[in-house]
């Protein structure tokens, strides 16, 4: 594909990605003297801008800080295509995708990222849109590491029922699965999965399921996605997660605003993180710094644990077989939670 130079009044910088509806670039708006990413939706059939369009109206309809703003939009030609652009927000941080390809998110930040990208939710909801495509490549991160919701492409109002079931199949739920419409709590379930993925730091999952019936089969089970957590995440996480994955809808959260508030009542009280195989690294809420790592000696395993560099015995432990080791620096990993 060639990049273009200029797409109306804006410099083209580069290529950043290929959407579901469109071809997404860096941009520069020479006039305002501000950066933008441009959305360019090729539309050879005029009967089709409104559609195209659709996206800027939903965007414009639901401002709010955690939602990408979008700037304008207007028409223009591509490879002599009619085209529709949106202009929008450059968020030079990128996706939680982008994050999630390339390093470890800690407990503390998927639980930040996912309030904040609630509370977007929560505001599109109110303004009677739903998102129906939530997942780490749609939350942007701001200058500030704020997340933004975006690629409101799938977005319809409420009152148009959608009996397609477009977006991404492994944030499905079981009733849209069985046929019906995307609903919000649907977009919560969705919600759920981006919180399961960030907390676990899975990039992907895979869906290789050669029929609808093995599809649905293994998530009535919960089998797909495979509901393991990481040894390290906190016991009320999971509760809140499995609660907003749940295959009942009526046994997840409700609101977008009743997730959130259960989320921002988490407290995490040593922020973990690994450096290697062997050592974590954590946070604490006053910026106190913790180390716990296991090393293999001449008569078994030990752990050291220490805080601003000092040793705290209690949490210390030698001579532990291979088999224990790792459940046993988990255990100290999560008491810090309990
Ligand atoms: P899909 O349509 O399947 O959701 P996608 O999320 O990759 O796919 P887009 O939302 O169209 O598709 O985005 C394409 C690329 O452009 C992604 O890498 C995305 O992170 C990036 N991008 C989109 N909007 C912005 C923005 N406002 N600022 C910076 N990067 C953006």
């Amino acid at each position: 594909m060639k990049i273009p130079d200029k797409i109306r009044k804006f410099n083209i910088i580069e290529f950043l990605g290929n959407g579901n509806f469109g071809i997404v670039f860096e941009a520069y708006d020479p006039l305002l003297k501000a950066d933008r990413a441009i959305k360019l939706i090729q539309v050879p059939e005029p009967d089709k801008f409104v559609e195209a369009v659709k996206e800027a109206q939903t965007l414009e309809g639901c401002r709010h800080k955690h939602i990408v703003d979008v700037k304008e939009v207007d028409v223009c030609a591509y490879e002599g295509v009619p085209c529709v652009y949106i202009a929008m927000e450059y968020l030079a941080k990128g996706s939680i995708q982008k994050h999630l390809d390339s390093r470890f998110i800690s407990i503390q930040e998927s639980l930040k990222i996912v309030s904040e990208a609630l509370l977007g939710l929560e505001h599109a909801h109110n303004n009677n849109v739903l998102h129906r495509d939530i997942k780490p490549g749609n939350i942007l991160l701001g200058d500030n590491g704020e997340a933004k919701l975006s690629d409101f492409g799938l977005a319809l109002d409420y009152h148009i029922d959608p009996s397609d079931t477009m977006g991404y199949r492994p944030h499905q739920p079981l009733e849209v699965i069985d046929g019906n419409p995307m609903d919000r709590l649907s977009d919560i379930y969705a919600m759920g999965m981006t919180l399961f993925r960030l907390v676990n730091n899975l990039p992907n999952i895979e869906f290789k399921f050669t029929s609808i019936d093995e599809w649905r089969a293994a998530v009535k089970k919960n089998k797909y996605p495979e509901r393991d957590y990481l040894p390290h995440i906190p016991r009320k996480v999971k509760t809140i997660i499995n609660k907003s994955i749940n295959n009942d809808p009526a046994k997840r959260y409700q609101s977008a605003s009743e997730f959130r508030q259960s989320l921002e009542r988490v407290i995490v009280p040593i922020d973990w993180s690994p450096l290697d195989e062997n050592t974590w690294v954590g946070i604490g809420q006053n910026r106190d710094k913790y180390e716990i790592r296991k090393e293999s000696k001449r008569n078994g395993w030990a752990i050291d644990y220490k805080k601003n560099g000092r040793r705290i015995t209690d949490h210390c432990l030698k001579e532990l077989s291979g088999d224990i080791v790792k459940t046993e620096f988990f255990k100290i990993i999560c008491a810090c939670h309990a």
